[in-house]
C-alpha cells in the first residue's frame, strides 16, 4: 500500500478565500504555506486507486497524483471512501459527475445524508455504494458529530477514523479512536486547533464541542505511542501553518504537508 497526502486544511483550505487571518495572510505572501483541504490517495494495489474524502480541490488533487492519471477515457480511480459527511469532504463528488459509475464507500447514516443533498447527481452519474467491509476496511467511530445541514437526523455514524491495513486516518476526531497503537504502522490524526479556545476567535464554540480535540489534548498522547503519526486537516487559525512557528519545535509529532509520500 502507497499513500500520497492530497491536502492537509480543514474547510475553507489555507488560504481561505474570505479571511485574513494570520495564517491566510501567511499562505497568500508564500505559496510554500497554502494546504489544500484534507485528502489521501491510497494505492492498495494492483493499481486501483482510492481517494479518503472528495474535497472541493479534488480536480486539482487528482491532477498531482501521477497514480491517477487516466489512460484514454478510464481513470484508475476505483472509488472515493468517505469518513464522515462534512461538505468539504463531500462536495467534490459533484465535480467527479463525468464518471459514468462512481463507487463510494460510507457508513449507512452518512450514505443516507449524501445521497439526499447530492440527489442532484442522479441524471449524470450512478453511485455505487460500498461498505468498508466491502473493500476490506473498517469504520472506527471518533464522533458522532453531525454536519450543519443534518442537524435534524438521528444519531448514527457520523464520523469514521479510516481503518485499513497498516494506515488509521482520523482527519476529525472528538474521541479516541478504540484501537491500539500497534494495529497501525501510520496514524494521521486531527490536527484541525492547536488549542481548545482557538476557534472563538472567529465562532461561539470550542474545538472540542466542534467535535476536534485540540492538538494540546492529543501531542504527549501520540507522542508516546511509539508509532509514526502525523497531524491533518490544520484549519487556516491553526499556529502550525507558520512553517517558522516555535510550536513545531519539540511537538514530537509530524505535520503532514501536501504531496508526501509514505509507503505502508
Ligand atoms: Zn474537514
Ligand atoms: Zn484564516
Amino acid at each position: 500500500m502507497r499513500l500520497q497526502v492530497l491536502g492537509t486544511a480543514a474547510g475553507g483550505g489555507v488560504p481561505q478565500w474570505n479571511c485574513g487571518c494570520p495564517g491566510c495572510r501567511g499562505a497568500r505572501a508564500n505559496p510554500s504555506w497554502r494546504r489544500l483541504h484534507a485528502s489521501l490517495a491510497i494505492e492498495a494495489g494492483s493499481g486501483q486507486v482510492f481517494l479518503v474524502n472528495a474535497t472541493p480541490d479534488i480536480g486539482e488533487q487528482i491532477e498531482t497524483c501521477a497514480w491517477l492519471r487516466p489512460a484514454g477515457r478510464s481513470s484508475a480511480l476505483a472509488g472515493v471512501i468517505l469518513t464522515d459527511a462534512e461538505l468539504d469532504h463531500t462536495l467534490g463528488l459533484a465535480r467527479l459527475r463525468e464518471a459514468d459509475t462512481l463507487r463510494v464507500v460510507a457508513t449507512d447514516t452518512v450514505r443516507q445524508a449524501v445521497n439526499e443533498i447530492l440527489a442532484m447527481l442522479e441524471p449524470y452519474v450512478t453511485i455505487e455504494w460500498l461498505t468498508f467491509a466491502d473493500i476490506g476496511a473498517e469504520a472506527v467511530p471518533v464522533s458522532g458529530k453531525r454536519p450543519r445541514y443534518a442537524s435534524a437526523r438521528p444519531p448514527g455514524a457520523w464520523v469514521s477514523a479510516l481503518r485499513w491495513a497498516g494506515l488509521l486516518y482520523a482527519p476529525a476526531m472528538g474521541v479516541w479512536p478504540d484501537v491500539t497503537a500497534g494495529d497501525a504502522e501510520v496514524l494521521f490524526v486531527d490536527g484541525t486547533f492547536y488549542t481548545d479556545a482557538e476557534p472563538l476567535s472567529f465562532g461561539q464554540r470550542t474545538a472540542t464541542q466542534m467535535g476536534h480535540l485540540p492538538i494540546e489534548a492529543t501531542r504527549g498522547r501520540l507522542a508516546r505511542l511509539g508509532t509514526r503519526c502525523l497531524y491533518t486537516h490544520l484549519n487556516n487559525t491553526n499556529p502550525l501553518v507558520d512553517p517558522g512557528s516555535p510550536l513545531h519545535e519539540g511537538l514530537g509529532v509530524e505535520v503532514a504537508r501536501d504531496g508526501m509520500v509514505i509507503d505502508l
